[in-house]
């Protein structure tokens, strides 16, 4: 009755839907953004429409901000400034003077974008019982890239950049806003992932402060820096123009099987012809020395990768047999927090997608 219409539903909501033009914006600066993607959009070409069940995954993101929003609401915090304007400069002499033609609520916003300045909106802003102000970012995320971020590997740096383009063009109507709260919500456990960034305007670094998870609490203090935040943003927005005035296609950004082309529009047209790209290329070609290092090296490494996966698994038995043995769920030491418990195994059905292997075998003498 409803399970097979609700997703056609928001397919043909789409099509009457707004499609914004590129433009550079904080939205789209982040530092880790396939280039080539980018290009695409800004040389206008067809985009592959989102299936409707991948729209209402989109579309929900927007509902979990207004959730946290309204739960924030309930807090000692005052949420204001929510989807307001703000200018950035960047220094990019292509940029225009211009309307920002956001639409909130169905009204466009309306407000001068000056020359050289790109422009977005926040989520808002949290004033603290002391007065304080700091930025408020939400990110509704998936299971997968929510569990990367937890294990702390690696940073959403594409949301630390938006972020601190909206810190940049803060600080010129506000000097004392220095900071953010970027707030990475679990679309699927409703687990939040806290991060207080600190950006300082003069030398243009992003400082990431401390990392909170809103299941263990304990605060992980990281200090970990990004120079240059900015001004890389707006490099790669002035290579990406270029690409535009040129016309050229950048060298693809990611591999086949990487989760970005996965949700890439363009992904049809970027991996086109790939296979024949890759049959046509040369065979049996005598390599340089310095290739054999680099192969000899990936081997011992992948070597190395075994032997600690092995060890890994040696020393997560022993670590779950002690707890066992001891009657210990959760516990702490030192920095370390270590904990027990039972994760449902979901499995989705993905597509079949091709992807590049790499085989490296020892040549055989003759
Ligand atoms: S499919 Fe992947 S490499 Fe190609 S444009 Fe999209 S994100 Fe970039």
């Amino acid at each position: 009755m409803l399970a097979d219409i609700l997703h056609k539903i928001a397919v043909d909501e789409a099509k009457d839907g707004r499609d914004y033009k590129y433009a550079p914006r904080p939205s789209n600066s982040g530092l880790e953004r396939c280039m080539r993607q980018t290009v695409y959009y800004g040389l206008d070409y067809e985009k592959k429409p989102l299936a409707g069940r991948m729209l209402f995954v989109f579309d929900d993101s927007s509902w979990h901000e207004e959730l946290t929003a309204d739960w924030i609401r309930k807090s000692a915090y005052r949420l204001h400034s929510e989807q307001m304007h703000v200018n950035i400069p960047t220094g990019l002499n292509f940029l225009p003077e211009r309307i920002c033609e956001f639409e909130i609520n169905k009204k466009k916003c309306g407000q001068v974008i000056p020359v050289e300045n790109i422009a977005g909106h926040i989520d808002g802003i949290l004033t603290d019982l002391t007065g304080k102000d700091i930025l408020w970012e939400h990110k509704a995320i998936s299971h997968f890239t929510f569990g990367m971020y937890r294990k702390g590997d690696v940073f959403p740096l594409d949301n630390i950049t938006q972020t601190c383009n909206y810190l940049k063009g803060l600080l010129l109507v506000q000097s004392e806003l220095t900071d953010a709260l970027l707030l990475i919500k679990n679309k699927m456990t409703s687990q939040y992932l806290e991060y207080y960034i600190t950006y300082d305007y003069n030398n243009d670094t992003a400082t990431i402060i401390y990392m909170m998870d809103s299941i263990d609490k304990v605060k992980v203090e990281l200090n970990k820096e990004f120079d240059n935040i900015t001004f890389q943003s707006s490099n790669r927005f002035a290579n990406v123009q270029e690409c535009i005035e040129k016309k050229k296609i950048p060298a693809r950004q990611y591999e086949r099987s990487h989760w970005r082309c996965d949700y890439c529009p363009y992904g049809e047209t970027c991996w086109e012809g790939w296979a024949e790209e890759i049959e046509s290329m040369e065979s049996d070609v005598a390599l340089s020395e310095e290739f054999g290092t680099l192969l000899g090296h990936r081997q011992e490494i992948a070597m190395h990768v075994s032997e600690m996966t092995k060890e890994k698994k040696t020393l997560d038995k022993e670590i779950k047999d002690k707890l066992k043995e001891k009657g210990i769920r959760q516990g702490k030491v030192d920095k370390y927090t270590v904990e027990l418990s039972i994760v449902e195994k979901k499995a989705f059905s993905v597509e079949a997608s091709s992807y590049e292997k790499l085989t490296i075998r020892l040549k055989k003498e003759a």
